[in-house]
C-alpha cells in the first residue's frame, strides 16, 4: 500500500490528465456548432437568391401572356369608349385604359431589364453557392476532427476513469473528501513543492514544514496560502 501522499499525488496526476483530455475537446464542439450556424445562414441566403431567380424566370415565361391579356382588355375598353352614354362613363373607361397602359409599360420595362437582372442574380448565386460549399467543407473537416479526437479520447477517458475509481477505493474516505473539496476551488488540488515553494500559488513554505512533509507521507499538509495539498518534489507521479 502506498503512503497517502503518493496516492493523492497519483490521483492529482490522473485528474490533470482527465482535465487535459476534456480541454482538448474544449473548443472543437463549439467550433463545429459555429460552422453549422454558418452553413445554415449561407444555405438560407442561397435559397433566397434561388427563389428570386425562379420568380424572375417565371415572370419572363408569363410576360407575353400577361401582355396579350392587357392588350385584349385595352382593345375591349377602346371599343366600349365609343358606346358610352355620358362623360362620366367615358372618363372611367379612359382611366382604366391608362391603368392598363401603365401596367403594360411596367411589364415591358421589367422584361427589358430582366436579362441584366438575371445575370446579376446568377453571379451572386454562384458566389453564394461557392461560399456555402466552402463552409460545408470546413464543417466536414471539423466534424471529422471532433469524431477522431472523441473516439481516441473515449478510450483514454475510460481507462483513466477506471484507474481513478480503483485508486479512489484505496484512499481513506477523509483525505479523499478533503481532496475533492479542495478540487472544487483549485483544478490542481494536490501539488508538489518546488524550490521550497507551493507550486500552486508559488508561496514559500517554511523549512520546518518541508521537513515534516517529507517525513510524514501518510499525513496531509496544506499550503497555508492557497489551501492546496502539498507533497514532496520527488514524489512519484504517474
Ligand atoms: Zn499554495
Amino acid at each position: 500500500m502506498q503512503p497517502l501522499m503518493a496516492q493523492l499525488a497519483e490521483l492529482a496526476a490522473i485528474d490533470t490528465h482527465l482535465d487535459e483530455l476534456h480541454e482538448d475537446l474544449g473548443d472543437l464542439p463549439k467550433e463545429v456548432k459555429d460552422c453549422e450556424r454558418t452553413v445554415k445562414t449561407r444555405t438560407a441566403l442561397a435559397e433566397e437568391t434561388q427563389q428570386l431567380l425562379n420568380e424572375l424566370l417565371a415572370f419572363r415565361a408569363n410576360a407575353h401572356i400577361m401582355l396579350q391579356e392587357i392588350k385584349d382588355k385595352e382593345a375591349q375598353y377602346t371599343e366600349q369608349q365609343f358606346q358610352v352614354r355620358n362623360n362620366r362613363e367615358f372618363d372611367a373607361i379612359t382611366k382604366e385604359i391608362e391603368n392598363l397602359r401603365e401596367e403594360r409599360n411596367r411589364i415591358n420595362e421589367e422584361q427589358r431589364t430582366s436579362s441584366v437582372k438575371e445575370e446579376n442574380i446568377l453571379q451572386i448565386l454562384s458566389q453564394q453557392k461557392q461560399d456555402l460549399a466552402d463552409a460545408q467543407e470546413i464543417l466536414n473537416d471539423k466534424e471529422k476532427e471532433l469524431e477522431d479526437l472523441s473516439s481516441g479520447h473515449n478510450n483514454e477517458l475510460k481507462s483513466l476513469m477506471s484507474q481513478r475509481v480503483e485508486l479512489a477505493k484505496t484512499i481513506d474516505i477523509g483525505p479523499l473528501a478533503d481532496y475533492e473539496r479542495i478540487r472544487t476551488f483549485h483544478t490542481e488540488a494536490a501539488v508538489p513543492l518546488r524550490k521550497n515553494c507551493c507550486s500552486g500559488c508559488f508561496s514559500a513554505v517554511p523549512a520546518q514544514k518541508i521537513v515534516e512533509i517529507r517525513n510524514n507521507l501518510s499525513k496531509m499538509f496544506l499550503c497555508e496560502h492557497c489551501g492546496r495539498i502539498l507533497f514532496p518534489e520527488d514524489m512519484k507521479q504517474v
